[in-house]
């Protein structure tokens, strides 16, 4: 406790460090007397995810808690009063539509399955031997029926195992579904919250969206333009925070997601210097023919493939930066400056990129 102590002393060094704010006069870090340990800092809520998956890998939270848990976390996703993309998608996989995060409710739930499989397993663990002793006794853990002086806790699990069973059918099919899930012997709580949560439907243009190559934040965009949740002036009129509706690029049609992609003639120039720069066979400037040849054409890991995922993440980006550019800072870009602007940051990460020293020669000559 003491060295303990004495670690934790030295946190008012560490810049990563944020004091509790009733307690950065004083540097506070803890208080210790005996074997009581009060730790004191800043509450973060990009790190509440990880506090609840420590607290649900031994206990089932409360259904509230767990909702606002991922409010939470929806609100620092978005950061402001619209959430552009509901909770529900966010948390679908990648390939599926989302963003690929856990949901603290279905995490949960994933969790309390976990237990339930190593009681099942009798693991030689002390709270599971209490269990079969003082629960489950000659039943097993698929049969027993809870009695009403049981405690919260126990209710719930059973509550979760039954939700299992309904959705599995029987117990057979629920066994091999968990067998799937467990990896060199172990179940695996990503497994059991895939075969659980995640849809078999797959986004058609999930692939294109996260190309390997792809920055980010430019998929990010290119995501939310695919589920046409851009907070497009068309967008902002319909939810009545706009009352007019002009394209800042073109300044002669209204601004929707189709026409900033590429019909715009502003836009469409830009594209067309990059499907000329990156000798596209197949050229259009229509976004649903677009997103479908991509998606159809333009799978795999080739590299050429990659780098026009990477382009069309690009261009989407910077046309939507342009836009903001105009509107909230007054500054604006001709085509060429901008399709200088896309190349050069196309440039900068494959550069770095580990490809074959030929690819990048190929580069250089484009
Ligand atoms: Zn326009």
């Amino acid at each position: 406790m003491e060295y303990l102590s004495r670690r934790l002393s030295l946190l008012k060094d560490d810049s990563m460090f944020k004091f509790h704010p009733n307690c950065s006069r004083l540097k506070i870090t803890h208080l210790i007397f005996a074997d009581d340990l009060l730790l004191f800092g800043k509450a973060d809520f990009s790190v509440i995810f990880g506090i609840q998956s420590f607290w649900v890998s031994n206990y089932i939270l409360p259904i509230k808690v767990l909702e606002r848990i991922d409010k939470l976390c929806s609100s620092f996703l978005w950061g402001q009063k619209i959430h552009l993309i509901s909770w529900n998608t966010v948390c679908l996989g990648r390939m599926q539509g989302g963003l690929g995060l856990f949901s603290a409710k279905e995490w949960n739930n994933a969790a309390a399955i976990k237990l339930l499989w190593l009681i099942h397993q009798k693991k030689d663990l002390l709270w599971v031997k209490w269990v079969h002793g003082h629960y489950l006794q000659h039943s097993n853990i698929w049969q027993v029926q809870h009695r009403s002086n049981d405690s919260w806790m126990w209710k719930q699990l059973l509550k979760v195992r039954n939700m299992l069973l309904a959705k599995f059918g029987n117990t057979e099919v629920l066994m091999s579904s968990m067998d799937s899930c467990c990896v060199n012997g172990k179940i695996s709580m990503s497994a059991i919250y895939n075969a659980l949560y995640q849809s078999n439907t797959s986004a058609v243009w999930a692939e294109t969206t996260w190309g390997r190559l792809n920055y980010p934040k430019h998929s990010f965009i290119l995501w939310l333009v695919n589920h046409s949740r851009l907070l497009t002036q068309e967008r902002l009129c319909r939810l009545r925070l706009l009352d007019a509706n002009l394209c800042v690029l073109c300044s002669s049609q209204p601004e929707n997601c189709k026409h900033l992609f590429f019909e715009c003639h502003y836009s469409a120039a830009v594209w067309n210097m990059l499907m000329d720069w990156l000798r596209f066979t197949w050229r259009t400037c229509n976004w649903c023919l677009l997103i479908h040849w991509y998606s159809h054409n333009l799978r795999g890991k080739n590299f050429k493939k990659n780098m026009k995922r990477m382009a069309l993440a690009a261009a989407v980006y910077s046309i939507w930066q342009e836009r903001n550019y105009r509107i909230f800072q007054a500054k604006a870009r001709g085509p060429a400056d901008l399709f200088r602007a896309i190349k050069y940051s196309i440039y900068s990460k494959l550069l770095n990129e580990d490809i074959p020293v030929h690819m990048k020669d190929e580069l250089v000559k484009l």
